[in-house]
């Protein structure tokens, strides 16, 4: 038994996440790093792997969690339904497939935050798909089938035409944004105080962002770390840039 806080960080064997995982251990957490390949000092995880995530919410079901980041996220070349499925796969399901693994063990107090995208806004997608992801009353169920119907849109060509942009990685975002509100009223009953939120980065140098981006991976794991700690009663279900609450 510990009585020190355990965060798992994905995707932390690089980038934002690994930048996220020095600071959380440096202010005292127990920190769970996961990378996709085995190495040493490292959980393995893969998260579009439902028995590797398994694994590792069994791992840590005793004594529990007390913050998951999922950082872990991909961009694709290219853009078709393959693309689109897969970046789903990786950047939404991986990541609400954790949350809810881990949520189950989650200690009162608990934090959740999805390392999200300023390409996460709802400026990304037309005005009809606009109103139904920022549906107060949009279910879990909802959700899943929306981000279906645009693999099975851009299979049959009919993207464009019902507003989805050619561009699978921002859906991907839009959904964990969209997600973090659906979390948040799922869990608005439990008395566990959990919160749950969004970050926007900014744009990192790291592989994904690029040697010309502005940002360091300091500057970007700023609002990650500072929702990984918010204290009790603070926000929920809000997206998150530059430690302040924005527009989803
Ligand atoms: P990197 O490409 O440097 O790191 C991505 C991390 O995700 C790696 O650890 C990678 O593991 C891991 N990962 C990828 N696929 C999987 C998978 N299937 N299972 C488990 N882990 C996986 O990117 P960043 O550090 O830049 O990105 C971190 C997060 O920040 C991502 O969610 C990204 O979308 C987001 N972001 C980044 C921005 C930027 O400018 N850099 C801007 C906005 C958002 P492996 O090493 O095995 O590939």
């Amino acid at each position: 038994m510990t009585d020190r806080r355990i965060a798992i960080v994905t995707g932390a064997n690089r980038g934002i996440g690994q930048e996220i995982a020095r600071e959380l251990a440096a202010r005292g957490l127990e920190v769970v790093a996961t990378s996709r390949v085995p190495q040493r000092g490292y959980a393995t995880l893969d998260v579009e792997d439902r028995a590797s995530i398994d694994a590792l919410a069994r791992a840590h079901a005793k004594p529990g969690v007390d913050v998951l980041v999922n950082n872990a996220g991909a961009s694709f070349d290219g853009f078709n339904a393959a693309v689109a499925a897969r970046t789903l796969a990786v950047n939404f399901f991986g990541a609400m497939h954790l949350t809810d693994a881990i949520l189950s063990s989650m200690r009162p107090g608990g934090r959740v935050v999805m390392v999200s995208s300023g390409l996460g806004k709802l400026s990304q997608v037309g005005p009809a798909l606009r109103a139904r992801f920022s549906d107060p009353a949009l279910s879990r169920g909802d959700l899943v089938a929306l981000l279906e119907s645009f693999v099975q849109d851009v299979a049959s060509g009919a993207h464009v035409r019902h507003g989805w942009p050619s561009n699978a990685y921002s859906i991907s975002k839009i959904g964990l944004n969209a997600l973090v509100r659906v979390l948040a009223r799922e869990l608005a009953t439990d008395p566990r105080g959990i919160l749950v939120n969004s970050a926007d980065p900014g744009w990192v140098r790291t592989r994904m962002g690029g040697s010309a981006a502005p940002l360091s991976v300091e500057d970007g794991a700023k609002t990650p770390v500072y929702l990984a700690l918010l204290p009790e009663g603070g926000p929920t279900g809000r997206f998150f840039a530059h430690q302040q609450p924005v527009a989803f």
